[in-house]
């Protein structure tokens, strides 16, 4: 996958088009990204014994990896990424529009 856990992201499409959040966790089998502040789902709970209490809960779920860009740091631009090998045969991922290695 192009994008890693602790990326920070835009979100390009759905409901929470345009925020921005960092990755929390990135399922690369389902090609799915916990990003945080975004996507909340709302839940109802049962109360469990002891602590929590029943009511709504509101829960992050994963989005899709096609809805989110990765933001450059340096250029903070959406960036479009590529891959490309370093001298020590190193594979790393690139910015398109500045060229500055992500890894
Ligand atoms: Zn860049």
């Amino acid at each position: 996958m192009k994008i890693r856990k602790n990326d920070t992201v835009l979100v390009i499409a759905g409901k929470d088009k345009g925020k921005k959040g960092k990755v929390r966790f990135a399922y690369p089998k389902d090609g799915r990204l916990l990003v945080e502040g975004v996507n909340f789902i709302k839940r109802h709970s049962r109360a469990a014994r002891g602590a929590r209490q029943a009511g709504i809960i509101e829960l992050e779920e994963p989005i899709d990896v096609t809805s989110v860009m990765l933001l450059c740091s340096r250029c903070n631009h959406p960036a479009r990424v590529g891959f490309r090998f370093l001298e020590d045969g190193r594979k790393v991922r690139f910015c398109r529009s500045c060229g500055e290695v992500i890894d």
